[in-house]
């Protein structure tokens, strides 16, 4: 089957500055301030609300100069997650299902909003989240320690979510273990692949680009692939969630993508 979720929002969850833009691409933007955008991506399908990554935490609103976090990366939120759902006319507890493509900060910072959800997550994920060296896959545990409670489901490999063709959770592991990117097809848009962390800019993914701190460059590289094959054979377009200048091209909260 072939369907199609009813539709999208894309929620800011904040940028990310760096002073030296070749952690992302060695030996490319040596010493080239960059800017990173990031965001949170809500979901409408069979009545049930879906949502993936969650952005920055809402708590560094309160710095507006930013917070430094891993590898001297400047992390900053201009407008909030739980604002942006109070636009929207939701709140936090609303959300059914909620997947991240991986555990760095810029993506679960939120999570501990969405107690109601029921979480979906490659068991290598959950494994090197919750094991003891989190720290060494650039994780910040306190970020996401109430997922815990959360109900979940532990996946190995790719999942077709709702058996319909519609979203698709596709293992694409290298920046962590059990990175993935998702895949969504939307009813007017076509598909899209929300690509998480496969790629931090299109640049970085057409020349196969893998960042410093990749914990398997070779399964990077194999990933970046397996992305751009599905993205052929669905004629699928990939949304690179750090990518500030695609990112500028899309609208964000409180509008709509059907
Ligand atoms: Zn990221």
């Amino acid at each position: 089957m072939q369907e199609s979720v009813e539709k999208i929002c894309i929620l800011d969850g904040g940028l990310t500055r760096v002073e030296d833009g070749s952690i992302y691409s060695p030996g490319v933007n040596v010493g080239v301030p960059t800017t990173l955008s990031c965001n949170a991506y809500l979901i409408r399908h069979k009545d049930k609300w879906l949502l993936w990554d969650s952005g920055t935490p809402d708590a560094f609103y309160a710095e507006p100069g930013g917070k430094i976090m891993t590898h001297g990366v400047r992390a900053m939120v201009v407008r909030t997650i739980a604002a942006q759902f109070d636009m929207i006319g939701l709140s936090p507890d609303d959300v059914d299902i909620i997947m991240f493509s991986h555990a760095h900060y810029d993506h679960v910072g939120n999570s501990r909003l969405f107690r109601n959800a029921k979480w979906f997550v490659q068991q290598h994920e959950y494994e090197a989240m919750f094991g003891a060296q989190a720290h060494s896959f650039g994780y910040f545990p306190e970020f996401y320690s109430t997922m815990r409670d959360n109900e979940v489901e532990l996946l190995q490999g790719d999942c077709d979510l709702f058996d319909d063709g519609a979203v698709r959770l596709i293992h694409t592991p290298g920046m962590t273990p059990g990175h993935c990117s998702l895949f969504v097809r939307l009813p007017r848009t076509g598909p899209i692949i929300l690509g998480g962390d496969v790629a931090h800019n299109c640049r970085d993914l057409q020349y196969r680009r893998v960042p410093s701190f990749s914990n398997d460059r070779d399964a990077a590289i194999e990933s970046m692939r397996k992305i751009e094959e599905l993205a052929r054979q669905e004629g699928a377009t990939i949304w690179i969630n750090h990518d500030t200048m695609q990112s500028g091209t899309l609208p964000h909260a409180p509008a709509w993508l059907y």
